[in-house]
């Protein structure tokens, strides 16, 4: 049997952490190899609280560069074995080329071929535009590894099948956890207003026990300094909101070619291993 493998596609450096770390440090701990794909350097965001043009903003350049060392450190705490950063446009990955970007991806998937990929679920979590692209460029990505290699084609090594994908689906309670103890989540599109967006529990295919994790994923969402030191709350919280907010991550099986039903899994790998 192969060494089991996992990647996770994700928007911006800290998704990986408060999105999906304590999914990401269990299996690899577990000696599932563990590969993450981050789309951009989320330079066009905050540095400690400050927005872009204040004084004590570094510049869109420099926080790249502090992003992306952020990001691996946080990467190597949770186990990551390959980082691949695609270098897209920070706000605006929902502007880029789709057949470009859904290639880039589908380079990853045919080289480092996983058995299953996660990613944003269609709503980006709270609507954040790069997250709902991310989903939908993931999601075509798998179809494209999977084609025929054709001659000259450029893709990263022969067609891979990914036997199942996942959407992360944050229920009420991981919500509330959230919020809790960073700050109400809402971002505007276009003049709406797009909010934290619970899934129902019930459409939770799979929910992970990772509360074993927690302290691995609160030293990697530390990693990402310049953006969570900015709030004060964190720094008191107790053990019992680190475990709600790191102890269980749920998700909605977008596919799979090994197993189905209604039961409720425990383990992304059911049926593949
Ligand atoms: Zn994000």
């Amino acid at each position: 049997m192969d060494t089991p493998r996992l990647m996770a596609v994700l928007a911006h450096p800290d998704d990986e952490s408060l999105g999906c770390g304590g999914t990401l440090a269990k299996y690899a701990a577990a000696g599932v190899e563990v590969s993450l794909v981050t789309a951009t350097r989320r330079q066009a965001g905050r540095y400690r609280g400050h927005p872009p043009g204040h004084a004590a903003h570094p510049g869109a350049t420099a926080l790249a560069a502090i992003r992306e060392g952020e990001l691996r450190a946080a990467a190597g705490v949770l186990g990551v074995r390959h980082l691949s950063l695609l270098d897209y446009e920070d706000q605006r990955l929902d502007c880029a080329e789709p057949a470009e970007v859904i290639a880039a991806i589908a380079r990853q998937v045919r080289r480092l071929r996983p058995d299953v990929v996660l990613t944003f679920g269609p709503e980006g979590a709270y609507g954040h535009p790069d997250h709902v692209a991310i989903s939908q460029f993931t999601t075509a990505a798998i179809v494209a590894a999977a084609a025929p290699t054709r001659a000259g084609d450029e893709a990263g090594g022969p067609a891979h099948t990914v036997s199942k994908l996942y959407y992360i689906a944050w229920p009420e309670s991981a919500w509330a956890a959230f919020q809790a103890a960073f700050r109400r989540l809402v971002s505007s599109v276009d003049g709406r207003e797009r909010q934290a967006t619970p899934w129902p529990d019930w459409a939770l295919t799979t929910v992970i026990d990772t509360r074993d994790c927690w302290p691995t994923v609160w030293q990697a969402v530390s990693c990402h300094a310049s953006q969570v030191e900015a709030y004060d709350t964190l720094r008191t919280l107790g053990p019992g909101h680190h475990e709600a907010l790191w102890g269980w991550q749920s998700y909605y099986r977008a596919f799979s070619t090994v197993n189905g039903g209604r039961a409720r899994e425990t383990d992304l790998f059911a049926g593949i291993l």
